[in-house]
């Protein structure tokens, strides 16, 4: 489409967008819900574009459910959507250790029971998750207990995130051949009222400041979320829209991967932040400004009601 970045999405221009794309990935947390409230109208934006034949994605960095967890989550919600079109962090780093790592062997896992779920659903076997019991006083903490069959480590959103754990991470890490994986970087979970709760990035930098070593991230905005995508469905990257609530994930993704970029209100970016990195003049950061914007998906449905 012609025209300047990070223009309003409005009237005709809304029509025109949707004829030119056939797919629609959507971020979910701050864009068809916050928390367990959805977005007032997203669940008629998603189930009109299914029904004029788009066909709809999400892909989520929330590592903390299966597939199933949110295809359950979203038919309560009034969304009609099968687990196949969900793409969440849990689901895609078990692809990514399977097919992109070609793991042979354990996980020591710092995550969630949903990451256990989608990890042994493709056949990789873990240790570590859920809360650690300490038997007794651990003292000699250079020498836990490791299991010789683990050859990664992979941190996801980990409520019981311990020294204890912090530390066998750290003692599988220093053998070379161990792989280090983590779901996403997102430091911050915004909540309602401007109060926030630390992210898996926190947990990860944590990690990665005591191994000493940087680890694979699959979340947005790296390209393999948009690649399970698009290997799974045949996604054609320039008629697919990218719509998120953040610019150094969402937007950022989908500049990386070629898609058209929308970005909406109701979640943790602003048009200020976005015209900032467009008025920066550094090449770097125009992957971080969208085509287009709107208040609320909800804007898309005069168009897809007419
Ligand atoms: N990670 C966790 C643990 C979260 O709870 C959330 C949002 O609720 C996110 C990441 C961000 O998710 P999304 O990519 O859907 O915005
Ligand atoms: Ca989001």
């Amino acid at each position: 489409m012609s025209g300047s970045k990070c223009a309003r999405l409005s009237g005709a221009r809304v029509q025109q967008l949707l004829d030119s794309v056939d797919s629609v990935l959507f971020d979910c947390d701050g864009v068809i819900w916050r928390g367990d409230q959805a977005i007032p109208g997203a669940a008629q934006v998603i189930n009109l574009l299914k029904e004029k034949g788009k066909r709809v994605f999400f892909v989520t960095n929330n590592s903390s459910k299966t597939r199933k967890m949110y295809a359950e989550k979203m038919s309560v919600l009034g969304f009609d959507v099968n687990e196949e079109e969900v793409f969440g962090t849990a689901y895609c780093s078990a692809v990514y250790l399977k097919t992109v790592c070609k793991l042979e062997g354990k996980v020591y896992l710092m995550g969630s029971d949903a990451m256990r779920q989608e990890l042994e659903a493709v056949g990789i076997q873990q240790t570590g998750v859920g809360p650690d019991h300490i038997s007794g006083k651990q003292t000699d903490w250079a020498n836990v207990p490791l299991d010789p069959e683990v050859k990664a480590v992979l941190v996801g959103f980990d409520a019981h995130f311990s020294y204890m754990k912090l530390n066998r991470a750290f003692q599988y890490l220093t053998q070379q051949d161990c792989l280090f994986v983590g779901t996403n970087r997102d430091t911050r979970l915004p909540l309602e009222g401007g109060k926030a709760v630390p992210g898996t990035g926190c947990l990860l930098l944590a990690v990665e400041t005591a191994a000493q070593r940087q680890a694979q991230t699959v979340g947005k905005p790296n390209h393999f979320m948009f690649d399970c995508v698009a290997s799974k469905f045949g996604v054609d990257p320039d008629r697919c829209l990218m719509v998120g609530d953040r610019l150094d994930t969402d937007i950022l993704l989908g500049s990386n991967c070629g898609l058209k970029t929308l970005l909406t209100l109701t979640g943790v970016s602003t048009v200020a932040e976005a015209e900032a990195h467009q008025q920066s003049g550094c090449a770097e950061r125009q992957g971080m400004v969208p085509d287009f914007y709107v208040e609320s998906i909800a804007d898309l449905l005069p168009a897809l009601q007419g």
